[in-house]
């Protein structure tokens, strides 16, 4: 390890899309994987708890962070295989690597299945750890496997797709297992023939406004990132974590129950995810509850999309996180329905 890029008491407000000011005891930026064993060695030794920070886009900081911070900052992006199987190609991205310049990367080389993931802020590295997924795709779909450096083992190890227990939203690196696998490089299997995926939310409405009948994956990634633009703040202007909660997956017969009591009440299948299971529209329900709009202090629930918080500068974690309960007991009350939050908390309230 490289004993000068180890920081002490280090402002983490840039380092997180929502802005809110923490402070990390310990923080090392790291550009080399080959860093890792002897930096977690140096922690274990020192009784310092670890955390991992990619784009701090999916973080809420509920207070000071203890211990070391290890900015993912690994970079560098090749193609594995030629011919995989048919035309697909192996594509290994490191961990650091901005996710939404990598699909555009990506795109540029003819390798499309990224291109419904454009946009999204953050990292290669953290994007298996909640199963990232807009517009129809999740990365669980594109995925062919990751190296991980496995600090239980205190190895370094390959792990397949289907080994990360991914989920909605979730995976083994955010609930089963979190914290044991400090992710290094993530390979996608992508192909210049791969079947677009346009019935998902408003990407045939954009196409077909746009005049495009026989769409390509630019013609896809253009309008994602257009609808994108036009519904999300961007956090470099307003501070933000994209979605705050998840979309709560219920049984059909709840949903419909529901339906009769709340008309409006926006669901659609979950499937693959989650057969059986409806997935009911987190944002309608908060706004159908008054929160849209509502702001309290340096917080505030964003005036055009009722699932995203806002934070306008020199806030905590604490105010963010008490209007976070405060909207969660509302919708309780009034639907039965539990909201769970989707960015990860870190640091001590
Ligand atoms: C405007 C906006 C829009 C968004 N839209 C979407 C969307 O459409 N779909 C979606 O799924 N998400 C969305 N997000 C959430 C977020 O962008 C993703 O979850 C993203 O993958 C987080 O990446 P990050 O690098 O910022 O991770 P961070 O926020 O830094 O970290 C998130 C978690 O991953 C862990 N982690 C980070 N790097 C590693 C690593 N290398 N190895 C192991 N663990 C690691 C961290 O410890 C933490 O637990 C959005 C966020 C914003 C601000």
């Amino acid at each position: 390890m490289n004993p000068q890029h180890l920081r002490q008491h280090v402002q983490l407000q840039p380092y997180n899309t929502l802005g809110l000011m923490a402070v990390a005891e310990y923080f090392y930026a790291l550009t080399n994987a080959d860093d890792l064993p002897g930096l977690l060695a140096m922690a274990k030794t020192q009784g310092w708890p670890v955390q991992l920070l990619g784009g701090g886009s999916n973080i809420v900081f509920a207070g000071d962070v203890p211990g070391l911070t290890i900015q993912m900052n690994l970079r560098g992006i090749r193609e594995c295989s030629a011919d995989y199987a048919g035309d697909t190609v192996i594509i290994e991205a490191a961990a650091g690597e901005p996710w939404h310049a990598f699909t555009q990367t990506a795109l540029a080389n003819g390798w499309c299945g990224l291109e419904n993931l454009s946009l999204i802020p953050g990292s290669v590295g953290a994007a298996p750890v909640q199963n990232i997924g807009a517009y129809g795709v999740e990365i669980a779909d594109v995925m062919h496997s990751l190296r991980a450096y496995d600090r239980e083992q205190g190895v370094f190890v390959e792990l397949a797709a289907s080994d990360c227990g991914f989920a909605y939203r979730d995976s083994l690196f955010k609930s089963a297992q979190p914290g044991r696998y400090v992710i290094v490089a993530v390979r996608f299997a992508l192909s210049a023939t791969r079947p677009l995926v346009l019935g998902y939310g408003d990407i045939a409405s954009a196409l077909s406004a746009a005049g495009v009948s026989s769409p390509t994956a630019h013609d896809v990634a253009r309008a994602v990132i257009a609808i994108r633009q036009s519904k999300l703040p961007d956090p470099a202007l307003l501070g933000n974590a994209g979605s705050f909660f998840k979309n709560p997956l219920l049984p059909a017969a709840q949903v419909a129950a529901l339906q009769s009591d709340f008309p409006g009440l926006v669901a659609y299948a979950a499937q693959p995810q989650a057969p059986g299971l409806q997935k009911v529209a987190a944002g309608w329900l908060i706004e159908q509850a008054g929160w849209k709009g509502y702001r309290r202090g340096a917080v505030a629930v964003h005036e055009r999309q009722a699932l995203v918080l806002v934070h306008h500068g020199g806030g905590h974690g604490a105010e963010l996180l008490a209007l976070a309960d405060d909207i969660v007991a509302s919708v309780k009350a009034r639907y039965g329905v539990q909201l769970e939050q989707e960015p990860v908390l870190m640091g001590q309230a």
